[in-house]
């Protein structure tokens, strides 16, 4: 990493974009201060940057591709995704601080995050030595045809600030693999653990210009980047509605997007499920990361027979649940990650009230006395949702449950299916044959029966209707980021299309 570090002002870090391997201050010179959701104060200053920044990333990373990693041999990417890895288990916890103060995730669940991110890289260091072309069928007399698999060029990577590096990881991995090179823009609500990263990187094998971290607002920066026509392919993870602007901005260049959008995941309990297990997923599902994750199972549908034990279990698990600083080990609940969404949360918690939900956990701000400031919110479980209400409707992206009953399998299912979102949902039974035709029944990008909200790589993830289309990870995920190619090979001499016959 060259240039200079990142700047301290009276002891406050400011951090300028990463491009070409060195920090570069954003040409306008302007700044966002970011808050410590903990605490409700600034912490430090990213660059805001703007149409001037974009191009200077765009023309980094299309003169990396150009100058050798786009022509790069699939076992050198191998090694330069492996060498990344390394760096990270040696160095992830480097990370760690940064995103907690920056998101107000847990310090419990972030170091969980980093310290497998080199697993996300490895995997992809695999695929990346898998690329080959391969022979096609071709009933063409004399000619033999194969399929090769190229990269794009530049690939734009557009990531939420609910956990910004591991989401980063699931587009890097696999467009690194297939010889593009990425900027990537981070929310403007946390892109330090990126920008750190990408400091990182410098000491990997990868060239200088191959990762770029552009720093800024969505629609400033964020679709500068899109409209830009050196920039071939967009991946972007966030709200559907970001994900409507940027796809969009991207028809307009007729270039192809992945979309990775939000959700209202329903959880269908079973009378006959293991009840236990039914509740810890529920509250894994929707507290933890306070809520703030895409799959979060923000509606239980639960069968009217169980209903009542069901509820006095997980009440008495909500209600243990500790508030706190995102700093600590002992902390269950953190802050929500930013002061306008703190009061979206609030917004829909009262509206819930209003349209006549039954509140029976939280519901309120939470306060925390060491941290005054802090954007808390109290885990919270409402019953008696039903469909017409904007709590079954909308994405809190917040730790508030949903809770309704049902009376037979097909009630379940159109009640599951009620919603304009596919995400992800969760099935607790212990009947197999449900269980298969619930998972074939329910529209998601991912079922999970008896478990919730594991992620890996060799599963895909992605949804359906407002949930976004295209799918990261599994066995296809770097063919996301590839152009097939026919390449067709004349065996034959060439005859004279308009000789006499
Ligand atoms: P967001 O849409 O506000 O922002 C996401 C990113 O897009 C940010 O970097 C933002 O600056 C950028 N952006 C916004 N408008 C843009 C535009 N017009 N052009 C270019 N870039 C633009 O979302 P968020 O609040 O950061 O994240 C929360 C949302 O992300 C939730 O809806 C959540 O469900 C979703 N999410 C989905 C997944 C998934 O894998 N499906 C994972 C995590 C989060």
């Amino acid at each position: 990493m060259q240039g200079a570090a990142p700047g301290s002002v009276q002891s406050m870090q400011s951090f300028g974009h990463v491009i070409a391997g060195r920090w570069q201050p954003p040409v306008s010179g302007g700044m966002i201060e970011s808050i410590d959701p903990a605490t409700g104060e600034v912490w430090c200053r990213i660059a805001r940057g703007d149409a001037a920044d974009a191009a200077a990333a765009v023309s980094a990373a299309r003169a990396a591709f150009d100058d050798g990693w786009g022509t790069s041999s699939p076992s050198a990417r191998a090694d330069a995704l492996s060498s990344i890895a390394d760096v990270l288990d040696a160095r992830w916890e480097e990370l760690v601080e940064s995103e907690v103060r920056d998101n107000g995730k847990r310090i419990t669940e972030v170091r969980a995050q980093f310290r497998s991110l080199s697993g996300w890289y490895r995997h992809f260091a695999r695929e990346a030595s898998r690329i080959s072309a391969h022979p096609l069928e071709n009933a063409t007399p004399g000619i033999e045809s194969e399929a090769s698999y190229e990269p794009f060029g530049v690939v734009l990577a557009v990531t939420p600030w609910n956990s910004p590096l591991m989401i980063a990881a699931w587009k890097l991995g696999p467009a690194l693999a297939a010889g593009n090179t990425v900027v990537v823009k981070p929310s403007e609500h946390a892109s330090v653990s990126t920008l750190r990263f990408a400091e990182l990187l410098g000491a990997t094998r990868l060239p200088a210009g191959a990762v770029n971290v552009v720093t800024g607002y969505g629609h400033e920066v964020g679709e500068a980047l899109v409209r830009d026509a050196r920039v071939a392919k967009v991946s972007f993870t966030g709200s559907d509605f970001g994900g409507s602007r940027v796809a969009a901005a991207a028809a307009a260049g007729v270039k192809p997007v992945t979309l990775e959008l939000g959700g209202k995941s329903p959880q269908l309990v079973f009378a006959d499920a293991d009840l236990q297990s039914a509740v810890n997923g529920v509250l894994s599902g929707i507290f933890l990361s306070n809520g703030q994750t895409c799959v979060a199972g923000s509606r239980a549908i639960v069968e009217e027979a169980i209903l009542g034990p069901f509820l006095d279990s997980l009440l008495e698990r909500v209600r243990a649940l500790r508030i706190g600083d995102p700093m600590s080990e002992a902390t269950d609940i953190g802050p929500l990650a930013n002061a306008p969404h703190l009061e979206k949360v609030l917004a829909m918690i009262e509206r819930a009230r209003v349209e006549g939900a039954r509140c029976l956990a939280g519901g309120r701000r939470a306060r925390v006395e060491a941290k005054p400031g802090g954007l808390f919110v109290e885990p919270t479980v409402f019953a008696d949702v039903t469909p017409a209400m904007q709590l079954w409707r909308e994405e809190v992206f917040g730790p508030v449950l949903a809770v309704t009953s049902f009376r037979g399998e097909a009630e379940a299912l159109a009640l599951a299916n009620d919603s304009a979102y596919g995400l992800a949902a969760g099935v607790w039974t212990s009947d197999p044959q449900r269980a298969r035709r619930l998972a074939a029944g329910i529209c998601a990008g991912t079922v999970y029966v008896n478990h919730y909200r594991s992620v890996d790589p060799g599963a895909p993830i992605g949804g359906c209707k407002r949930s976004g289309y295209g799918r990261e990870l599994g066995p296809d995920a770097v063919k996301d980021y590839q152009q097939v190619k026919s390449v067709w090979i004349g065996t034959r001499p060439v005859a004279d299309p308009f000789a006499a016959r």
